[in-house]
């Protein structure tokens, strides 16, 4: 169990991503992945779509999402995984997360038309095209597009980070609430990628804690936003904190994303991985 190549971490054009979840599947089991999730922000529209595609490729598949909540009035991110897809509660939650994200591109799209980026709103809702979701990366996209920028990195580095123009505050989730929704659904709620954040070493402390205290039970050791450095520091944290540990790629798309599916090394053998927790919640053919 803790050698099998699992990718619990991924987006598909329901998100941010730009492959369908089937074609997902498909790229996830030619990549070797055994035990895959599809995570989308926000949405749980391809999760029938994903398990069904897992299955038609012989691999295994967990129930995924990705949830948008706020800590300390930045964003953080939690995984929640094996849950009922079903769930009323976390249906609902979900929605009322995903509801507050058009009102948040169109603020984006006029800070950034104040710092001299018009047209941005129009053209990030054309690059969500058919997704449940407007997202950063969709603004990323469009700038790339139009020829403002080499690539999604340079935009975020620019224009789109905390702390750039077009960054925009917004509440999302409280962490209670999205740790909450995927734990009474019979799932398991991790922490996103944590170095992402750039917290000081106070303030991570405080999100581990509240993480675990609210029912966080996993953290993301292998991430494709982690450097080696970092996955040993978040090792770590699992083993302090008594989280199990996850590992996900954060796949997106081909060619923009710097980790592809099931490319992570494997987990170092003392932690304890969050799919032998889910062993039960797994779907196969
Ligand atoms: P949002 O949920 O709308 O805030 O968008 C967040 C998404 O933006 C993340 O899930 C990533 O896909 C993308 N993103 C954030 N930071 C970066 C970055 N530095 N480079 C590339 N993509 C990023
Ligand atoms: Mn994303
Ligand atoms: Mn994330
Ligand atoms: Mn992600």
């Amino acid at each position: 169990m803790h050698l099998i190549n699992a990718d619990l971490h991924s987006h598909s054009t329901v998100s941010d991503g730009t492959l369908a979840p089937e074609a997902l599947a498909a790229r996830a089991r030619a990549k070797g992945v055994a035990l895959w999730s599809l995570t989308d922000h926000d949405s749980l529209a391809g999760q029938a779509r994903a398990r069904e595609a897992a299955i038609a490729q012989g691999i295994g598949y967990l129930s995924g999402i990705e949830l948008s909540a706020g800590f300390i009035g930045r964003s953080v991110h939690v995984v929640g995984l094996g849950f009922d897809a079903d769930d009323e509660r976390l249906i609902e939650g979900v929605r009322s997360i995903r509801e507050g994200r058009l009102g948040r591109a169109r603020r984006i799209g006029e800070a950034l038309a104040a710092a001299g980026l018009p047209g941005t709103y129009e053209g990030a809702l054309r690059m969500a095209g058919d997704a449940e979701l407007v997202a950063r990366t969709h603004f990323a996209r469009h700038l790339v597009e139009v020829g403002h920028f080499a690539d999604v990195h340079e935009v975020f580095r620019h224009v789109l980070a905390d702390g750039k123009p077009g960054h925009v505050p917004h509440t999302w989730a409280t962490l209670r609430e999205a740790v909450g929704w995927i734990s009474a659904a019979g799932g398991i709620a991790v922490l996103a990628h944590p170095a992402r954040y750039r917290f000081t070493p106070t303030e991570e402390y405080a999100l581990f804690t509240e993480f675990t205290g609210v029912g966080g039970r996993g953290v993301e050791v292998l991430s494709g936003s982690h450097s080696v450095p970092e996955q040993v520091v978040y090792a770590e944290m699992a083993l302090e904190f008594g989280l199990l540990a996850s590992r996900g790629s954060d796949f997106h798309a081909p060619g923009e994303s710097r980790t592809e599916l099931g490319a992570l090394p494997v987990l170092p053998g003392r932690l304890t991985p969050v799919w032998e927790a889910l062993a039960d919640r797994v779907q196969r053919g």
